[in-house]
């Protein structure tokens, strides 16, 4: 019975093939065909995934870049909207002695284009002051492209869902099936950096593609969209530079909160957000803060700023944070022990950039030193990773271990008292400044109760003599050390 129903599935994802067999044959010359199609494998049938095997990395990317398109209309064609290919690459094996095999999704490479757009100024009339100012077009003979500067791997599938992104996900769901036309427009997405905002953004910028290709779609960060203002005005543009934003369909802005104090260029956005909201048009904002934090920006754009949903993105706990590395694992054909995965979920906790940088410089390391990845050197990297990170020792922060060590106040330090606790702390202070701080003696000095350079350079002296002769006050100095790296 088992058996008769595992050769069912066995069939069916070969019966699948077959089909999309028959229809890529009738769109290539037999010899493409022959040499690209023959070698594949259909291997399972998963969800909806058919999992293909190809005979090595070439081979896949050959696919990727020449036949992508009309394999996923096959498989659409054969497993409906939601059908979707997956490669199974045989490795050659330059480690191991046998071949391995790595899966890989298909790319997006599609949803990243736009289509030719009629722009309302001749690009032909030769004239220079009329040129385009911007970079990401392509003048053509009327009709002109705009780069929609998506990145395909920000895609929603990519994009892990958790109680820490739940509500912005799902508004820039429904904002990328129906551009424009929801409550939530403007979306503004805010959060710390490393928490998925860019990524978020792009991923509503894909779907919008997915969804209506006739779209033009335009991600730009904040600092662009000032520098082609600025440039605009230098060749006395700005008309182009504001027409060239009023025909976008989806104008994602990343990170709003840099046109704080920059209040030409408020300006001019100002009017481009009118104009695009007016018409219907979606817009997309990210920030560090939600509206009302903002400093720096005009009260009338901020006001506009919470007409439509702002929604933030927090931390993600750590069932989140893991189904993010694995995401990330898969996307890149890698395998990981998972008690490797889970140690570097488990032990960072910051943000999701400082994951995955993690997770990468761990596989740099392991195939650089042809070591396997083990929960070990995940401990070692760590290491390194965490110190290298830490943020640079000012001498507040040591004044405030050393008061902390000795239990007095931080100000005694700066005040003018010569009690003996508290001239030694002082001191003490003044030698983790001159050891863990670029600071000059002077600046250091000016800090620790406004003495000067040789004031700092006594102090340095007597600390030394005093680790070399007092066992119990070296023991101060190693503790309060460790304390201070920590
Ligand atoms: P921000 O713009 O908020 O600084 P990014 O969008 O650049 O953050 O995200 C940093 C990294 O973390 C990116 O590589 C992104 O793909 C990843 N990332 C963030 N959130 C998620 C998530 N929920 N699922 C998968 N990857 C995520
Ligand atoms: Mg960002």
């Amino acid at each position: 019975m088992l058996h008769t129903e595992m050769e069912g599935i066995k069939e069916l994802h070969q019966e699948v093939w077959e089909n999309c067999l028959k229809v890529i044959r009738d769109n290539l010359n037999y010899q493409s065909f022959k040499t690209w199609f023959f070698p594949i494998k259909p291997i399972k049938l998963e969800n909806n995934i058919l999992t293909i095997q190809v005979p090595s990395q070439f081979f896949y990317e050959w696919l990727e870049e020449h036949y992508i398109t009309l394999l996923k209309k096959t498989i659409r064609n054969e497993l409906g909207p939601n059908g979707r290919l997956e490669y199974s690459i045989v490795m050659d094996g330059a480690y191991t002695s046998t071949p391995y095999t790595v899966n890989v999704p298909t790319s997006n490479r599609k949803a990243t284009t736009n289509p030719s757009v009629q722009m309302p100024i001749d690009l032909n009339a030769g004239n220079k002051s009329k040129e385009i100012p911007n970079p990401f077009v392509i003048p053509g003979l009327k009709k002109i492209q705009v780069q929609s500067q998506l990145n395909e791997s920000y895609s929603f599938d990519n994009f892990i869902e958790g109680d820490c992104n739940r509500l912005a996900r799902s508004a820039g769901y429904a904002v990328a099936c129906n551009p424009g036309k929801t409550a939530f427009n403007p979306l503004f997405l805010y959060s710390a950096v490393g928490l998925g905002k860019t990524h978020l953004s792009q991923a509503i910028g894909l779907q919008v593609k997915n969804n209506f290709p006739e779209k033009t779609v335009l991600y730009v960060a904040t600092e662009q969209f000032t520098q082609q203002f600025i440039d605009s005005v230098r060749s006395n543009n700005q008309n182009d530079f504001v027409h060239f934003y009023q025909m976008i369909d989806v104008l994602i802005i990343d990170d709003i909160h840099f046109l704080s104090g920059k209040e030409k260029t408020q300006d001019v956005f100002f009017h481009i957000f009118n104009h695009l909201h007016q018409k219907g048009k979606q817009l997309i904002l990210t920030s560090d803060k939600p509206p009302v934090e903002l400093k720096g920006l005009e009260p009338r754009l901020l006001s506009r700023f919470k007409w439509g949903l702002s929604a933030d993105l927090q931390i993600p706990d750590l069932e989140t944070r893991i189904a993010i590395l694995k995401k990330r694992l898969y996307k890149d054909g890698i395998d990981m022990p998972f008690e490797v995965l889970e140690y570097l979920a488990y032990n960072i906790t910051s943000n999701v950039r400082e994951l995955e940088g993690a997770l990468i410089s761990l596989m740099a390391q392991s195939s650089l030193n042809k070591k396997s990845i083990t929960i070990e050197l995940a401990r070692q990297m760590l290491e390194k990773f965490v110190k290298t990170s830490q943020k640079e020792i000012s001498i507040d922060f040591i004044q405030k271990v050393v008061c902390d060590y000795f239990d007095i106040p931080v100000d005694s330090i700066n005040s003018k008292t010569r009690k003996r606790d508290i001239v030694q702390a002082r001191q003490l202070a003044m030698y983790y400044s001159k050891k863990h701080t670029k600071a000059s003696l002077a600046t250091i000095g000016l800090h620790c109760g406004n003495k000067d350079h040789a004031t700092v350079l006594h102090a340095c002296r007597t600390v030394n003599n005093l680790i070399e002769t007092d066992r119990q006050f070296r023991t101060y100095v190693e503790e309060i050390e460790k304390r201070i790296k920590f």
